[in-house]
């Protein structure tokens, strides 16, 4: 059976910054529940193991850098309030790979936007609200790692490619 790591606010921790958790569409929930209930996901929220409280202050990747920049120590992760919270980030990340590599996951739905969890987009940088095309640091990380990622709007395309990876498994 294929296993997720998946973001633990979309599974109803509320672990967000505001102390939320992630809503997502009917479609998303329907087969969150059902992946839960076959045992194969296994949440994790990157900014909490690496050690920060919740709720916290939002906090970006700076201007005009990405999260490669991060990893590789040439761009930092600032809160609203200026805080540097790089080695947090860092930290979860890394421990966002050992969970995946234990658990055996090969797959991970994070929630995008997030300067950890974001696939596709990220703010940027300037908390403005403005988004722009970037991963966040543990999603990154994850990839390097060779895990496939997918955002909460892609759980169709992901439920698709379990059942073509566990028909060709079951042949
Ligand atoms: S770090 Fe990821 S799992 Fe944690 S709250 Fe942010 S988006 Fe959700």
């Amino acid at each position: 059976m294929q296993r997720i790591l998946i973001s633990a606010c979309l599974i109803d921790h509320p672990v967000r910054y505001d102390g939320n958790c992630k809503p997502t569409s009917l479609t998303a929930r329907k087969y969150i529940m059902r992946w839960k209930e076959e045992n194969r996901l296994v949440p994790f929220c990157p900014e909490v193991a690496g050690g920060l409280p919740t709720p916290r202050d939002p906090a970006e990747i700076t201007h005009g850098a990405d999260a490669s920049d991060v990893l590789d120590g040439q761009a930092n992760i600032l809160t609203c309030a200026g805080e540097n919270v790089t080695p947090a980030f860092l930290q979860g990340a890394r421990l966002a790979v050992e969970k995946a590599r234990h658990e055996g996951c090969c797959h991970a739905i994070l929630t995008d936007r997030s300067p950890s969890c974001g696939s596709l987009q990220i703010y940027d940088g300037l908390f403005r609200g403005q988004t722009k095309q970037g991963a966040g640091v543990t999603a990154t990380l994850l990839a390097r790692a060779g895990l496939t990622i997918w955002n909460e709007n892609q759980i169709d395309a992901l439920a698709s490619e379990l059942t073509r990876l566990e028909k060709e498994m079951a042949r």
